[in-house]
């Protein structure tokens, strides 16, 4: 094997492996380093796609307990068979990596498993399983190795009953009874899988909303979504402790502001507090590349740390920690370290959360222009009013499209409902090329789909919707 390359990433999760194929796509010679067995990193190993399989098969579950009948469709009593499920799950993962091998195949990039680590400026040292290190040289080095869960004071996770997201994709048994600590994206991906598989699930919230971040008439209306479903929701409330003993874990429970302490039992505890970025090991400190407060690796405008040569991408960095934002970020570096330039618009990246309904984001919130003191129109149309929504027997949410009162510009876009995350992308679209609101009406739209929710929600914000 040759020791030298254009560039050595480090990581093969969207950011690094997607690099990677674009960089060698512009001629450069590249090697990627995944200590992992596998690559696709956590988006494709114990994230996006587990946690897709496992909300996927259990929204069919639901679907078979507590709508076939109404709607006629007559089956005998559905069961969760927990372990083909999982095998489900784990063959959805298996095919996702080895699609990810083959086109590393395809590319011709040099893979390596083991620990990479910075040993002085274009110099990667990779430590395999056993021990055994190889020197490798290289003109660029691209940090790409994400994000690990927070740990919580006091919580001591054990992957079996005080899980992480990663323990919570691989439970063996479904659980009568679960905490999930954090009301944010995943922390609400994860109480669905398992409430719809007939788990008691109640969230603690330290905010005194879910969601935090995105839209808060959203945010509202997911969290009474989610408790027509069966999801307990303690708001306002923090965990101090979780002890896990043979009969169950036993929590204790603040109210956020301090206060008096109440305990809790459950038979597993999901910890969802948040990711931080993952540096560990890499050696940066002896390199001089500098991190921020929060540890993640500062860099400028070209991807590049404050060191030359060493660039980072992806969740180590800052931004919101997304497969998407990621890959976009490693495909554009491919393209400036090729000698072309690349762009990523941090305002534009759409958010999504995977639970039924979705909830689906882009741009900015009602909230944050009304705090900016920016002039606003808002556009909203419910699904109740939309036909495809109706025979879909999915009516639950509202599309919101936010222009700005004077140029009718389209600033954000917010939807709850059915296939929300597939929705937002034609405002994400729009958004782009700086559409505004009248645009988005005036483009036909196929009768009788979702979309036409979106289109009624931008005739809302300057003139009248007309099915409501
Ligand atoms: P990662 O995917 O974390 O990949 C980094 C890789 O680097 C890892 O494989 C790691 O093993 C490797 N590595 C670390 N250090 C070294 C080293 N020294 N040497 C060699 N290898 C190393 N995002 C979405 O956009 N949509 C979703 O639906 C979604 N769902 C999620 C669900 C869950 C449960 C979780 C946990 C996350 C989810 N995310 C989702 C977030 C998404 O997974 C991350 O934003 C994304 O994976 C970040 O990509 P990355 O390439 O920066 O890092």
């Amino acid at each position: 094997m040759t020791t030298q390359f254009d560039i050595i990433v480090i990581g093969g999760g969207p950011g690094g492996y997607v690099h990677a194929i674009r960089a060698a796509q512009l001629g450069k010679k590249v090697a990627i380093v995944e200590k992992r067995p596998t690559l696709g990193g956590t988006c494709l190993n114990i994230g996006c796609i587990p946690s897709k399989a496992l909300l996927s098969l259990s929204h069919d579950y639901h679907k078979a307990v507590h709508e076939f009948s109404d709607l006629g469709i007559i089956v005998g009593t559905p069961k969760v068979d927990l372990k083909k499920m999982m095998a489900f799950k784990d063959s959805v993962v298996d095919a996702n990596v080895k699609g990810i091998d083959f086109l590393m195949k395809k590319n011709k990039i040099e893979r390596l498993t083991g620990t990479g680590s910075v040993k002085a400026n274009g110099i990667v040292q990779v430590t395999d399983e056993k021990g055994k290190t190889q020197e490798l040289t290289t003109k660029n080095i691209v940090i790409a190795t994400g994000s690990s869960s927070v740990d919580l004071p006091n919580v001591t996770v054990d992957e079996k009953q005080i899980v992480t997201s990663t323990g919570a994709l691989s439970l063996e048994k479904v659980p009568a009874s679960m905490v999930v600590i954090g009301g944010g994206v995943i922390g609400l991906e994860m109480a669905s899988v398992w409430s719809r598989l007939g788990t008691k699930v109640t969230v603690i919230e330290y905010l005194d909303r879910i969601l935090p971040g995105m839209d808060s008439d959203v945010a509202k209306e997911m969290q009474k979504i989610l408790t027509k479903q069966g999801l307990i929701f303690q708001l306002s409330s923090k965990v101090t402790s979780a002890k896990a003993d043979k009969k169950g874990v036993t929590l204790s429970i603040e109210p956020a502001a301090g206060g008096k302490s109440e305990t809790m039992t459950a038979d597993v505890v999901l910890v969802a507090i948040g990711r931080k970025a993952y540096t560990s090991g890499l050696g940066l400190d002896k390199v001089g590349v500098k991190l921020d407060e929060r540890g993640r690796i500062i860099v400028d405008e070209t991807f590049e740390s404050s060191v030359e040569g060493i660039f980072a991408i992806g969740d180590v960095i800052a931004g919101p920690m997304l497969a998407h934002k990621a890959e976009e970020e490693g495909f554009i570096l491919a393209e400036m370290l090729s000698g072309q330039s690349g762009h990523i618009d941090y305002d534009h990246v759409p958010g999504v959360v995977y639970t039924n309904p979705e909830a689906a984001s882009i741009g900015k919130t009602e909230d944050e222009l009304r705090k900016a003191g920016h002039a606003i129109k808002v556009g909203k149309f419910p699904f109740m009013a939309n036909g495809r929504a109706r025979a879909m027997n999915s009516v639950d949410g509202f599309v919101k499209i936010i222009a700005d009162a004077k140029t009718d510009k389209v600033l954000g876009a917010h939807i709850v409902g059915p296939e929300a995350g597939t929705l937002i992308h034609e405002v994400a679209v729009l958004i782009s090329f700086g559409g505004s609101s009248e645009d988005l009406a005036r483009t036909c739209h196929a009768h009788p789909t979702l979309n036409e929710a979106v289109k009624e929600a931008a005739l809302a914000t300057y003139s009248q919707a007309l099915h409501v």
